[in-house]
């Protein structure tokens, strides 16, 4: 007995929620490409869940493997000893991730990830006798979940502001989002190179001695699908390595196949320290999260002094059997489908599809790398989000899952995708831009 409905009882605390009361979307079942409504309707998957359903939803060699894995051990503890899908899932990861990235610790979700890298990165320091190497640097706009390191080091002042100071020493660097210059630029864009020496203002303002890591995420996701400029990633590592510096790479959402390759660090060609992932790890199919660290990283760390032996990090659900043996028959998906090349196949189609919107109402900058793509519209005056949130809502009524962030709309469809959807998804958004005020 409760004595609240079930609709009052079940309660996301975020203020966006309110939203939802007022208009509640229940999705009741999932194939392929589509969502079907709890009254039936059927719904294209923009989305793709929330950025993780690469391979499309219910493919029935994952589901297969999840109930036999249930079947077989529900659970088995990650620490001192293992199972063999958790061993075999970190060595087919690293083997898909940049020469170099060969350790994989699992986690249970993309903010996860975040906090172990923040930590992996102190401890990499201190474990070279550098314990001054305490200052973490993240981006205007970046977004790496919500636990205390993650809001600490993301640039949504929003999600952190009513926290008090969090993690002491957080820098931010200038964001590279710049329409002013960049409108209209397919792939990625050609001027703000120069923001990445953002970051000699923080060694001249600290330090460089006193700089443990910079996180980026390397196309920011929940904040606008924003594309590095040309070199930008580039300079960025030649910036960390002049001071050593880690880099770390946020590809929760670049990950398994979102920019054409297996990850951004490949399409883009640069390197990081350490790599956070999930989502597509496992298809959203079961929740997990991963960092993948260098092998420098992992030497100097188990090769550290006693305090870090004493060191114990790690959770119940590390390399959760169910998650490992989703884990592994979603990369086979991947693999006999092709799909983490797709988003460069079709590239262009999804480019053009989204340039025919240009001159849509309300549209002032669209971007898009591999399947991933940003619709940015003038917000509509003193209500900052709202006209996007509108376009999602008549989207919605029209068929189509789209997500929005601030006054942009964003697309990163299962990599399943056909040519007929890319239509079906710019045309209703079409629809819904000339729709709303
Ligand atoms: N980092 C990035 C770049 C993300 O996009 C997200 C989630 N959208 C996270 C971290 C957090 O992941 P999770 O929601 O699984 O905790």
């Amino acid at each position: 007995h409760t004595d609240v409905p079930a609709m009052d009882a079940y309660w996301m605390p975020f203020t966006a929620n309110r939203q939802f009361k007022k208009n509640p979307r229940l999705l009741a079942r999932a194939e392929g490409m589509h969502y079907w409504t709890a009254d039936g309707r059927q719904i294209l998957d923009g989305v793709a869940g929330l950025w993780c359903v690469n391979a499309g939803h219910g493919r029935p060699r994952i589901v297969r493997a999840i109930q036999e894995q249930a079947a077989e051990m529900d659970y088995a503890p990650p620490f001192q000893m293992g199972h063999p899908k958790a061993f075999e899932l970190a060595e087919r990861v690293a083997a898909l991730a940049p020469a170099g990235l060969n350790r994989v610790f699992f986690t249970n979700s993309g903010s996860e990830a975040v906090e172990t890298a923040l930590k992996i990165a102190l401890a990499y320091h201190r474990s070279r006798g550098e314990a001054s190497r305490t200052r973490l640097i993240g981006r205007e706009r970046g977004y790496h979940g919500v636990n205390f390191g993650g809001i600490s080091v993301g640039g949504m002042v929003a999600n952190r502001k009513m926290f008090g100071s969090l993690l002491s020493g957080v820098d931010h660097i200038r964001h590279t989002h710049d329409p002013a210059r960049n409108a209209y630029s397919r792939g990625q864009p050609p001027h703000g190179v120069e923001l990445a020496d953002d970051i000699e203002r923080l060694v001249a303002l600290h330090d460089a001695s006193t700089i443990a890591a910079v996180i980026v995420e390397p196309v920011a996701g929940s904040t606008g699908v924003l594309i590095p400029p040309i070199g930008y990633l580039q300079r960025l590592r030649e910036l960390c390595d002049k001071h050593g510096i880690l880099l770390i790479f946020d590809e929760v959402i670049t990950g398994f196949g979102r920019t054409g390759s297996p990850f951004a660090a490949q399409t883009f060609g640069v390197t990081p320290d350490l790599m956070t992932l999930a989502k597509g790890i496992t298809n959203g199919c079961v929740p997990m999260g991963a960092v993948l660290a260098s092998q420098k990283i992992h030497d100097t760390f188990m090769g550290g002094p006693e305090h870090l032996i004493e060191l114990f990090h790690g959770y119940t659900y590390s390399a959760h059997p169910l998650a490992c043996a989703a884990g592994l028959a979603t990369l086979d998906t991947y693999a006999e489908e092709g799909l983490l090349s797709r988003a460069a196949t079709l590239q262009e189609t999804f480019a053009d599809a989204l340039h025919t919107l240009r001159e849509a109402p309300h549209v002032i900058d669209i971007r898009n790398i591999g399947l991933v793509g940003g619709i940015e519209l003038a917000p509509r005056p003193g209500e900052p989000g709202k006209r996007a949130f509108e376009v999602f809502l008549d989207c919605y009524e029209r068929g189509l899952l789209i997500r929005t962030t601030g006054d942009t709309i964003a697309l990163s469809p299962p990599l399943i995708i056909e040519p007929a959807h890319i239509g079906q998804i710019v045309e209703t958004l079409g629809a819904a831009l000339r729709r709303v005020a």
